[in-house]
């Protein structure tokens, strides 16, 4: 048997996407929004008929997290009268009653979920009309429905508890998801649901509230036999990672299957004997979620056969490692990737086939059915191993004979050197690097890749922007000027376009949140920079002006955390690849007379590993790819980096060693609360804390700067400190730029003229 977790729910063409956008915009109604769904989840089902069931309920109209805290009536107090759809946006994406509730990652994905808030003062009740329609759609195509649902466990560890015990709150939500299931044990005589609790592969080290009762293996078993009692299949899967520990406990329970990640959890077949001493159903994570590569399939039936040595197989069901919500639709429409390089790709609808195949294989043998497409695969898989694209010589030697990993003079001489040359005020303001994307701009770039705009046009519509913003610049007094980064789309599709080993698809549409996709860059072959990829334009705007033009650049952990990277090298290979790659360019820009690079590693912290046994050697090679990047830089070149959040209390110690002359990092939001760290551990080098938020559109005054500068010369003194905004201007409008940007300026002003 073989089945998924979850398909992608944006269709093949951003068909949900274009169809939530019109809703919002009001140019289309609540009901042509719900066919767009029915159509949707229909083909979805269709690419999944050779799986012994469809999924159902894995469709969303923004995120499955909201869905559920909807269905259970966890909506905040300020939309408490809104209802239906208008209810449900609002949690989403705000309303004239309140603010939206927060977002944030889906573990270590680049999806992300709609936070939850929960409160003692809430009145939870179950609603169960989506999931019923839902399922009613599927049965009346003839299907076989299996309901994903995420679980009580995973559903309260990520909320927010607003107010309140939360031990009081996970009883009151537990009486309302129990209800729930109430209601959909009544859709069928048999109703195959399958929980999703990645939670608990994170072990027991967590330190949010909610810990204690998630994980809380009385209150698993009791959850989950309460649900089985009430005439529910029910599965429980984990992914992401291994769950042993939780894992034992599941077993101990009643459920018919259990769901493990046997791709990034390796650690999972610990499990195996016990599974085996159990009666339970092993669905097994084989085919990769994550990732677009084609599997291997002879490694695969391996990995199976291993799996099958111990637990039986006619208990063993064939799956996906996690929902394959985190790849693109299928590549049925790519038409500019490298016809060989595409075949090494596998987008969902591909990964679909794959399991279906590989599932034949496992049961009936590979001289069957399927003997054409095994032995294709094998050959597809040969050929990538082997491929020059994927080896190249000079970079492999480069690689292992690279000796210069860190810059060769301690920060306490270089900044000495770097104070003199530069001549930069304390307290000195700069920006993050971007300033407002503006439609035309947007139109010019577009036209120049379409070719409907001549180099010649192109690059001077970018040299008139990059004028505008130096001079924008030095009429309001910034220290150290910025170009604006106008030709950059994306921090690293950017890059990723200049280098070797990257491919970009067409339609390879993942969703990051609600309606907004992601196109990941794809890293297929070993990491070259042919030539320098920012120089010109840095070097022009520094020709406008006597003002230091700081370099932006994005770091080597930034772009291979944001790619689909190859799995056949160790991340860490690949990350030292682009390494050495930005480290060419910072050699081009110091050659050519920029005195300042930032380098950005605003996808740093996003890759840290979810279990905490995994952490140090993460930390250590990502540490040592950003060194590496920014090694080659001369005492007096001064390196920024920028990080896109404030949590800074785990990692302090690696931000430090990472020996950026100067961070900026955002605290706008959090005050100079999480400041404090950096003075607890004594860090030294130069930290540019944002001032304001760059996220919301409105405008600082000068006082309210003024005070928040102040609050930051409490903790570290004014010759450690740098004034920003807490990241890039891009998505801002003109509008709202000037003025904060001045008032940040006029702020300084003031408090410089009070020291
Ligand atoms: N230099 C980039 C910018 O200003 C940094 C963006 C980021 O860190 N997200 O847009
Ligand atoms: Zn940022």
């Amino acid at each position: 048997m073989s089945s998924i977790i979850g398909f992608p729910r944006i269709g093949q063409n951003r068909e949900l996407k274009k169809a939530l956008e019109a809703f919002w915009a009001g140019k289309c109604s609540q009901s042509e929004l719900e066919n767009v769904a029915k159509e949707l989840r229909a083909k979805h089902w269709e690419a999944q008929k050779h799986q012994d069931f469809v999924c159902v309920n894995d469709f969303s109209y923004y995120d499955n997290i909201l869905d559920l805290a909807y269905a259970l009536g966890a909506k905040p107090a300020r939309f408490k009268e809104l209802s239906g759809l208008e209810g449900y946006f609002a949690m989403a994406r705000g309303h004239a009653k309140g603010v939206a509730c927060e977002m944030t990652k889906w573990f270590n994905t680049n999806y992300h979920y709609v936070v939850p808030e929960l409160s003692e003062n809430d009145n939870y009740e179950a609603n169960v009309d989506s999931i019923k329609s839902q399922y009613a759609q599927a049965k009346a195509l003839g299907l076989k429905p299996k309901i994903s649902l995420i679980g009580l466990f995973t559903l309260f560890g990520l909320s927010k508890i607003a107010a309140g015990e939360p031990k009081a709150i996970f009883t009151k939500l537990k009486n309302a998801y129990l209800t729930l299931i109430d209601e959909i044990a009544k859709l069928d005589s048999e109703v195959v649901v399958e929980f999703s609790e990645p939670i608990f592969v994170r072990g027991w080290q967590s330190d949010t509230p909610q810990a204690q009762c998630v994980y809380d293996k009385v209150a698993i078993t009791e959850v989950y036999e309460a649900i089985v009692k009430k005439g529910i299949k029910a599965i429980v899967s984990t992914f992401f990672e291994h769950s042993n520990e939780l894992t034992e406990v599941l077993l101990g329970t009643s459920i018919y299957g259990i769901g493990l990640d046997f791709v990034a959890g390796s650690k999972n077949t610990k499990a195996l004997e016990s599974i085996a001493k159990s009666d339970k159903v092993l669905f097994a994570g084989i085919i990769d979620g994550r990732n677009i590569w084609v599997a291997d399939l002879d490694s695969k039936l391996k990995t199976l056969e291993s799996i099958a040595a111990v637990v039986p197989k006619e208990r063993i069901v064939l799956t996906t490692s996690c929902s394959l919500l985190h790849v693109p639709f299928g590549k049925d429409d790519e038409s500019k990737i490298d016809p060989q390089i595409l075949s090494w790709i596998s987008f969902a609808k591909e990964k679909l086939e794959e399991l279906r195949v590989l599932e034949d294989l496992f049961q009936n043998g590979v001289g069957g059915a399927n003997k054409g497409f095994f032995e294709s695969n094998k050959a597809i898989n040969a050929a990538r191993r082997t491929s020059e694209k994927t080896n190249n010589k000079a970079v492999r030697n480069r690689v292992s004979a690279n000796t210069l990993k860190a810059r060769n003079i301690a920060f306490k001489e270089r900044i000495k050197i770097q104070r003199e040359e530069l001549g930069y005020p304390d307290l000195a303001t700069t920006t993050i690097g971007s300033f407002p994307q503006t439609p035309e701009l947007r139109a010019l770039r577009l036209g120049y890749k379409k070719g409907a705009i001549t180099k010649d046009a192109y690059e001077s519509g970018i040299k008139e922007y990059i004028k505008d913003c130096v001079a924008f610049q030095e009429e309001i007094g910034l220290d150290i000027l910025v170009h604006g980064e106008p030709e950059r789309n994306d921090m690293v599709e950017y890059f990723g376009e200049q280098l070797e080993g990257f491919v970009f698809s067409q339609n390879g549409w993942v969703q990051s949140y609600g309606s907004r996709c992601v196109k990941p860059p794809i890293i297929f072959g070993d990491v070259a920079r042919p030539k320098a990829m920012t120089l010109e334009w840095i070097q022009y705007a520094q020709s406008l002006t006597n003002k230091i033009m700081k370099g932006m650049l994005t770091g080597p952990v930034t772009i291979l955390n944001w790619s689909f990277v190859r799995d056949d090298l160790p991340r860490s290979q690949v990350c030292e690849q682009i390494a050495l790659a930005i480290a060419d360019e910072i050699d081009d820009l110091q050659k050519g007379g920029v005195k300042i690079i930032q380098v950005d590693e605003a996808a740093f912290k996003e890759g840290y590993p979810l279990r905490a046994e995994n952490i140090k050697e993460y930390e250590a090679w990502a540490l040592e790819c950003f060194k590496t990047s920014t090694a080659v830089a001369k005492a007096n070149t001064q390196i920024h980096t920028h990080m896109c959040y404030s949590e800074f209390n785990d990692i302090i110690k690696t931000i430090e060693a990472m020996d950026a002359d100067v961070i900026s990092i955002e605290t706008a939001r959090s005050g100079n609360e999480l400041l404090k760290v950096f003075k607890q551990v004594g860090y030294t080098h130069e930290v540019g804390p944002g001032v304001y938020d760059i996220h919301s559109p409105r405008i600082p005054s000068v006082g309210e700067i003024e005070a928040q500068i102040k609050a930051l010369l409490e903790v570290l003194p004014k010759e450690q400190l740098w004034i920003n905004p807490d990241c890039g201007l891009k998505t801002r409008k003109w509008e709202e730029v000037k003025p904060s940007l001045k008032n940040m300026v006029e702020a300084v002003k003031a408090v410089r003229g009070k020291l």
